[in-house]
């Protein structure tokens, strides 16, 4: 007789990850989290309860096999369980940090129905960052080259992604990034306090050790078109991701002092900001300074506002605090560094100090009305509720879209609302032979899993298209 599977004790919350106390990381830009050591990560894998049916998988964007990770993880096999973490994801000691587990495979895990879900976000960096401490990161055995060249535009998860999955297939693939530094949004939006630049740097190098090359400072639609550049590539990758901000179009936002969250963080990250004295990089720092928005990208900016200085960092959002799109981590961790919410409040206007620079915010209060498109509450302004708020600073976190730089130079691509390029969601082949697309260029703002995700489908059909010549 089969012997009876031994039932497994439930451990109800995950096990705890040290971090810096909030006192002390609101004057550095070190990272948060300390992460895991090997005993607390065993403890944590052993709390998977090895389901037959594994909803975790299921919400991962590029299927990671997760409880065959989280049972190597539990035996101490952590070479085995990266091995199999990276058979699905390049960039796991960045999706470890960022994806936002919680709506994902944590979502999935049985345990969440009572109890708290099995930490695999904070799994999935342990297993990559254990990689990083035992020396160089092998690289797997690369087929023959096929003889088949692919040029991929952009360098953020989208680029990456592909160009890892090309490269092991045997294309000879080159990304062409329009900054000084790839990575994308992972180098020049989040900040070092959540994702460490070394690190998207070594996953960077990890790319390039497969044999991709990397053409820096060079701006797909300037430097060359699409049209130009198909002369020499057998087909093409659009990763361009969304980097135009939105503004919020109220008087005085051409003020000085109000920036879009793109520029300010990008002043902080890759022009340095944070490392004054050292780098005396042009950015206001304010005392008082308002961040308009609710998402990962307000509370990076919030959370940035401190560490540069400001005494007092303010979120105004227009919903409540369970409509916000941030993850639950970001909210959480800006709230213990004493970032306050304004929450319900949408500006209005700005007014000047007479000098040209930001002095006062005004705001009107909401209160929720019927779900909109987006399947949340609708903030409804209240009536004569306007009140101002004094600020120095004021960071405009609302969204962005595509840059239309691509898309006037290349009349046969499709765009459709807000910018971002039409893709057919099987292949992410766009309106122009040889030309395939994934990431937040199709998307508009959304998240790297997602991006990783979809340049995964495309590598495949880009595969395909290389080996069959069908369009
Ligand atoms: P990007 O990362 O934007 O990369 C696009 C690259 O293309 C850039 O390097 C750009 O310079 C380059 N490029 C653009 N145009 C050209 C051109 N014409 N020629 C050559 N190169 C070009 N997501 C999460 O999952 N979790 C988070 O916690 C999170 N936090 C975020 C915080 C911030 C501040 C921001 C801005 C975004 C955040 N996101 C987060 C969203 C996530 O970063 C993006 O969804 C993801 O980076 C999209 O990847 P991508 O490769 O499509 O584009």
């Amino acid at each position: 007789m089969a012997e009876k599977k031994a039932k497994k004790k439930i451990v109800p919350t995950k096990t705890p990850m040290p971090e810096q106390p909030a006192a002390e990381r609101v004057a550095n830009f070190d990272e948060v989290p300390y992460g895991y050591t090997p005993e607390q990560a065993m403890a944590e894998a052993q709390r998977c309860l090895e389901c037959p049916k594994p909803g975790c998988v299921a919400g991962c964007p590029v299927a990671i096999d997760v409880p065959g990770f989280l049972v190597r993880v539990a035996q101490g096999d952590f070479r085995g369980a990266i091995n199999l973490v990276k058979q699905a994801n390049a960039l796991p000691a960045i999706t470890g940090r960022v994806c936002p587990q919680e709506e994902q495979c944590e979502a999935g895990c049985l345990l969440c129905k009572k109890y708290e879900s099995v930490g695999i976000g904070r799994l999935e960096r342990f297993v990559a960052d254990w990689e990083a401490a035992q020396g160089p990161v092998p690289i797997p055995d690369l087929p023959p080259p096929t003889g088949k060249k692919v040029g991929v535009v952009g360098s953020g998860p989208a680029g990456l992604t592909v160009a890892a999955d090309l490269a092991r297939l045997g294309h000879q693939v080159t990304i062409f990034e329009a900054l000084h530094e790839a990575g994308g949004v992972l180098v020049y939006g989040i900040p070092a306090f959540r994702l460490p630049k070394a690190i998207v740097r070594r996953e960077v190098e990890y790319v390039c050790a497969l044999g991709v090359k990397l053409v820096k400072d060079f701006v797909v639609g300037t430097t060359a078109t699409l049209d130009e550049m198909l002369k020499e590539f057998d087909a093409l990758f659009l990763g361009t991701g969304a980097g135009l901000p939105w503004f919020m179009n109220i008087p005085g936002e051409n003020l000085n002092g109000v920036y879009s969250a793109n520029e300010y963080l990008t002043r902080a990250n890759l022009m340095k900001a944070y490392r004054f004295p050292e780098y005396d990089t042009p950015i206001v720092r304010g005392r008082r300074v308002a961040t308009v928005g609710g998402g990962n990208v307000a509370m990076d900016s919030a959370r940035s506002a401190l560490r540069l200085g400001a005494a007092e960092s303010l979120i105004v959002y227009r919903r409540s605090r369970s409509e916000m799109p941030a993850r639950a981590e970001e909210i959480h961790h800006a709230e213990q560094e004493g970032v306050h919410l304004e929450l319900l409040t949408t500006p209005v206007a700005l007014y000047g100090n007479g000098n040209g620079w930001v002095k006062e915010m005004e705001c009107i209060r909401n209160e929720l009305g019927a779900p909109d498109a987006s399947g949340r509450r609708r903030p409804v302004p209240i009536a004569d509720s306007n009140f101002r708020i004094p600020v120095d600073v004021v960071v405009v976190s609302i969204g962005q879209s595509p840059n239309p730089l691509i898309p006037k130079t290349t009349p046969e691509l499709k765009t459709g609302k807000g910018d971002v390029v039409v893709v057919d969601p099987q292949t992410m082949k766009t309106s122009k032979r040889g030309v395939f697309a994934g990431g937040d260029v199709i998307t508009g703002g959304a998240t790297v899993i997602l991006a990783m995700g979809q340049a995964k489908t495309a590598a495949r059909a880009i595969d395909e298209y290389l080996r069959t010549g069908q369009w």
